[in-house]
Order: C-alpha cells, then structure tokens, then sequence
C-alpha cells in the first residue's frame, strides 16, 4: 500500500517504520474475517484493514478524531490478524504507532483519562497486593461485579530453594503474585525438578506493558530499563542461561525489547541480549530432556491418568480445555507446546471450537471495553466448556482470570496442573 507521510512524520522512526509495515499490506482482506472486533461488531473499521486505513489516513496529514481513537481502542491487539495474513504485515507494531500518534492528538475526556492514569499506576503499585489481600479477604462483603474481579486466595506451596548449577531468571510480574502466586511457585516447583532453579531478581518489576498500552509509552520503556538494569548483572556474569516467563502477556512484551529500545544508546545491546534470553515456561520446560521422563514416571503411577480434582473418587481421565492465549499463538507465534506437555503427562484434551480467538481480557482491555470484553468471554467459556472439562488451563494471568470471572469450572495455568500431577506422584 502506497504511503505519502505528511511532512510531520517523515523522516520520523514511527513515520519510517509505519510506512515500511504499510508497504507491504495490499489490501486482500483476509484478516478481517479472523478479527474478533470485526465478528462481533461488523463494521470495517472495526477490523485490521479498516484500522489500518485510519493509520495510513492519519500519517498522510488527515486529522485524527474521537471516532478514529475509538476504532483503534476497540482493538485487542490479540494480533490474530497477524496470523492470518498472508504478507507478514505486522499489525501490532503498526497499531501501536497509530495509537501513539492518535492519542497525541485526540485528548480523552477527563474520565478516560483518569481510568487510564487509575489502572496504569494503581496496577503497577506496590499496594496492589495488600489491596488485593483485602479483597480476597473481605469477598464475601463486596458486590458481586467486583468479586468477579477477585480471585480466591489460593495455597501457594513451598518454593525450593536456588539449589542447582543451572539457573534462570524468573519474571515475577506486577499483578500475577498478587492475583495468583502459585503460578510462579509451581514453575520454580516443576523446573527445579529439571534440575533448574529459578531465581527472581528483586528490583525487577512489570515487564512495562501495563504502561506501554494504555497511552504511556515512555514511562513503560522506563519499566523496560529498570528490568534490564535489574537482570544484568547475573547475565553479564554468566549465571543465568534464560529468562522464563510464566505469563505470556509479559513474554510477548520482553520479547519485543530490542526492538523498542533499538535506539537507546545505553540499553540497545542489552535490550537485544535480555530478548533473546526470554523464553515461555513451555519453551523452556519442553526443551528439557528429563520432562518425558518424569512426566512418564507420573503416568507409571497412574495419578495423571485419574481425576484428582473434585472428588477424587471417579476412576476417569482428567479432562483439559486449554485456551492458548493471543500472547502466545500470535504474539509469540509458539503453539501447541504447552498441549504437548499436558498430552505427555496423560491428560486429555478437549476439542475447543475457534481456539484461534481472543477471550476479551487483553490486559487493561476487559476493564475498559467491558462489553466487548465481555462478549467475548461468553463465547470462549462455551468452546471451552463443550466438551465437558474438569479443569480450564492457559497461560496467562489475565486470561486465567477473565475467564475464572465467569464460570465455576476450575481455571488454572497449565503448570500448576503439572505441578500437582508431579507432586502427588512424588
Ligand atoms: S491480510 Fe494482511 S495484506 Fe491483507 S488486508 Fe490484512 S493486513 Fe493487509
Ligand atoms: S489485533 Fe485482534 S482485534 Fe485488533 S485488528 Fe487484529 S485481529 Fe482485530
């Protein structure tokens, strides 16, 4: 697609980079029909082509307005479009600029604004977990809506020791060891039977796209820098072979690193090296010689193969709906590792209708898009509960909790599951 930039963008990094990406869409379409904004609202502009031509019209020199930013905020950036399309356009870097550019030229109403501001620093708070704390306590007295947004206090289980040579870095994350802590506690758990020890670095923090997508980009590559800064000198000094990432959400993000920090002059080799280093915990644990065997050495004992949720008492093989987050099948583009784990250790999987689509959380998106949001999750909630399963798993802190909101059905990351499994046949 041909771009002329007005002269406000040319020359620019976001101009270059946007009509780079711009350059090679030409027009077919097919990502539209793959578009969960577009099946559910039916309008162009509510789909990746019609989002792209705002973009382009936009970096030529039309003005932006409020209905331009309201087309690109009902974007999930779940970059399924990415996926789909057949000419490696890449989406979610391009909507990233046009949010930036819009937003530098629409001002939100004051209410926007604030919800922004609210969700942005109250999440990346260190109050958050006391917050939450209070919450899980006092559930019962708040108001149903909001309980949805409070998962249980879960038990958390002892976390080993940094006892092996190996070692990794672990990405605690903002809201996770909040929301649900065992989810870091079981990957440690599972890992250092690989003979792997995950170790935090204590200054690190959220991975910076809480910041980077709710229109404060420069306070999120800030975030991105204090990571970095965190991390480096276990990786300079050689004590860490990956970084694992428990949450595909915050994967994606540092994954991409490199790339936003390429023209930092401090940090653009370091930034290269730590996403290079980032790995899913699916990644990580199917590169593991030891895992086919310890999971066979479950099976061997016959836990894996018997429910050992509910009651316990039924003789049957435990049934898994698995939803791969967006962050993982197209943000990373890594598909079908974390089945293959949950496969290898006797579990069965359920067939899932549209596995491809969004369940409507997209980090801050399900708070300010809640009807979107939560169209979206009704829909993934029955393709995953069609065939009857006993536990939902995924990879995500945020889909794991949209969908834990709206149904009865056990919803866990896919590693406490192995967790479990391992440790019950220990
Ligand atoms: S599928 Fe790719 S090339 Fe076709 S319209 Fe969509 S983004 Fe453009
Ligand atoms: S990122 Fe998702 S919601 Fe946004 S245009 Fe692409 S497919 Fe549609």
């Amino acid at each position: 697609m041909q771009t002329e930039l007005a002269p406000a963008y040319k020359g620019t990094r976001d101009g270059e980079e946007a009509e780079a990406i711009l350059r090679k869409c030409v027009h077919c379409g097919f990502c539209t029909a793959t578009c969960p904004t577009y099946q559910l609202l039916g309008d162009e502009l509510d789909g990746p082509r019609g989002r792209i031509y705002l973009i382009k019209q936009v970096l030529e020199g039309r003005a932006a307005t409020a209905k331009t930013q309201l087309h690109l905020d009902r974007c999930l950036t779940c970059r399924n479009c990415e996926t789909t399309c057949p000419s490696g356009v890449q989406y979610g870097r391009l909507v990233d600029i046009g949010r930036k550019i819009v937003d530098a030229q629409v001002e939100r109403p004051l209410a926007g604004r604030l919800t922004r501001m609210a969700l942005a620093k109250g999440l990346n708070s260190p109050l958050f977990a006391p917050a939450m704390a209070l919450g899980q306590a006092l559930r019962w007295a708040v108001p149903a809506s909001l309980q949805a947004k409070v998962p249980q206090k879960q038990e958390v289980g002892v976390r080993p020791t940094a006892r092996h040579a190996r070692k990794m870095l672990l990405l605690e994350g903002c809201v996770q060891n909040a929301m649900m802590p065992n989810i870091n506690s079981a990957a440690a758990r599972v890992l250092d039977k690989l003979g792997v020890s995950l170790v935090p670095a204590p200054k690190a923090g959220c991975c910076g796209a809480l910041n980077y997508h709710l229109d404060f980009q420069e306070a999120g590559l800030d975030n991105m820098r204090r990571n970095i800064d965190a991390w480096w000198p276990m990786i300079e000094a050689g004590e860490v072979e990956a970084i694992a990432m428990t949450a595909s959400g915050c994967g994606v993000m540092v994954k991409e690193y490199g790339h936003l920090l390429a023209y930092d002059p401090a940090y653009a080799v370091k930034a290269q090296r730590v996403s290079e280093m980032t790995k899913d915990l699916s990644e990580l644990a199917l590169a593991e010689e030891a895992l086919p065997e310890l999971l066979a050495a479950a099976n061997d004992r016959k836990v894996a193969s018997t429910k050992s949720f509910g009651d316990g008492a039924a003789k049957e093989a435990v049934r898994i709906a698995y939803h791969p987050p967006c962050t993982l099948q197209h943000g990373q583009q890594l598909r079908g590792k974390a089945e293959q784990i949950l496969q290898d250790a006797g579990f069965v999987l359920t067939a899932v209708a549209d596995s491809h689509l969004c369940c409507g959380s997209a980090g801050a998106y399900s708070v300010l898009n809640p009807e979107i949001a939560g169209q979206l999750k009704e829909r993934k909630l029955a393709s995953l509960e069609a065939g009857k399963p006993d536990v939902i798993c995924s990879a995500n802190i945020g889909c794991l909790t949209h969908l834990q909101s709206g149904t009865g059905t056990p919803v866990k990351h896919w590693v406490e599951v192995i967790d479990e499994l391992l440790s019950e046949a220990a």
